[in-house]
């Protein structure tokens, strides 16, 4: 495929309070794509509903009656943002010669696309969206975030530094992102995975433009973990050597406790004895999450349901069963 069909894809849960704002936004930044010759006149807007309850879906169905640059797919029910990004992407693909992903809450500053167009009419296939600065996000969000892509980058993943998902990806790296049947998916660990020519450009990130964010703690600890475990068989390594540690203090133990009959010297025997079972436990809870995560793989269920499109044509269509026959 050689054209130049941009589908922006963006995910919304519980969005409605943001929506009627961010799909004039899309749909200006689109056109006046369009008319610079950037993108062709078929590019659209396509939002996945992540099976929201606050009427979010019949928002995307009245902006997808009132103009043909909307469109939108319905998952049957909330599957989480990486996820529902997946299932838009690949629902873009076939229509798409690229997408880009972004965020329903206008985080990310849509005049940073040009340069993604570009980099893409330039020959990149991959073209990662990077905040230069976090000042918009409080300093809890911010400390957190940079100590997990240290974290990351010392266990020897490959991930952009402050790249979040908005992402182009050309209409080949979508092929080869399909191919990736993971069900623990992490987006922003995987897309360095495929390979081809990619380029950064860089903008600052704002505040949310309505409404509040929608990942709450235990999604946001949800992702990290699976940033390292899918990525990584490192924990399992740090705890093996950990156990080797520990046998060799226990040993010393052995010694001190053998050689007096001090009460002291007991107790921290017990001491340890109570440590030692944690540092196993714990191993053990490394272990079994891993072992759990293979078991769910091995079931190949499938990662999203589609329940309902919007506004997309028929080759759209054949793209969705596509998107479904991934796994
Ligand atoms: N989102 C989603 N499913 C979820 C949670 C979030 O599709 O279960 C979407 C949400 O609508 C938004 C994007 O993911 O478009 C990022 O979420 P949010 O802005 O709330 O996260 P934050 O920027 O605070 O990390
Ligand atoms: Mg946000």
């Amino acid at each position: 495929m050689t054209g130049n069909t941009l589908y922006v894809v963006v995910p919304c849960y519980n969005e409605a309070e943001a929506l009627p704002g961010t799909s004039g936004v899309i749909a200006d930044k689109l056109r006046a794509l369009m008319r610079a010759g950037k993108v062709s006149e078929d590019s659209r807007a396509l939002f996945v509903d992540d099976g929201s309850r606050d009427g979010t879906w019949a928002l995307i169905c009245s902006l997808c009656e009132q103009s043909p640059i909307f469109t939108g797919i319905a998952l049957s029910r909330n599957r989480g943002h990486q996820t529902a990004l997946l299932a838009g992407l690949m629902a873009a693909r076939g229509a798409a010669d690229m997408t880009i992903s972004l965020d329903a809450d206008l985080q990310d500053d849509v005049d940073a696309m040009d340069a993604m167009v570009d980099a893409f009419l330039g020959g990149c296939d991959i073209v990662y969206g990077a905040r230069s600065r976090r000042d918009s996000d409080a300093f809890l969000k911010r400390f957190t975030a940079v100590s997990y892509y240290r974290l990351l980058r010392a266990l020897g993943c490959e991930v952009v530094f402050n790249h979040a998902d908005y992402r182009l990806m050309s209409a080949r790296a979508l092929d080869a992102l399909a191919q990736y049947g993971e069900s623990d998916l992490f987006l922003r660990g995987i897309a360095p995975m495929l390979g081809f020519k990619t380029a950064t450009v860089e903008y600052a990130r704002a505040e949310r433009s309505a409404g509040e964010s929608k990942y709450t703690l235990k999604k946001m600890l949800k992702l990290a973990s699976d940033g390292v475990l899918s990525l990584s068989l490192a924990p399992v390594r740090l705890v093996m050597g950990a156990g080797l540690v520990m046998l060799a203090a226990a040993l010393v133990l052995l010694v001190i406790a053998l050689a007096g009959g001090d009460a002291r010297r007991w107790r921290l025997v017990a001491a340890s004895v109570w440590g030692a079972g944690g540092i196993v436990t714990l191993a053990l809870g490394v272990v079994g999450e891993y072992a759990g995560r293979a078991y769910l793989e091995a079931k190949r269920r499938p990662r999203y349901i589609i329940a309902d499109t919007a506004g997309l044509s028929v080759r759209d269509t054949e793209a969705r069963r596509d998107a479904d026959e991934t796994r």
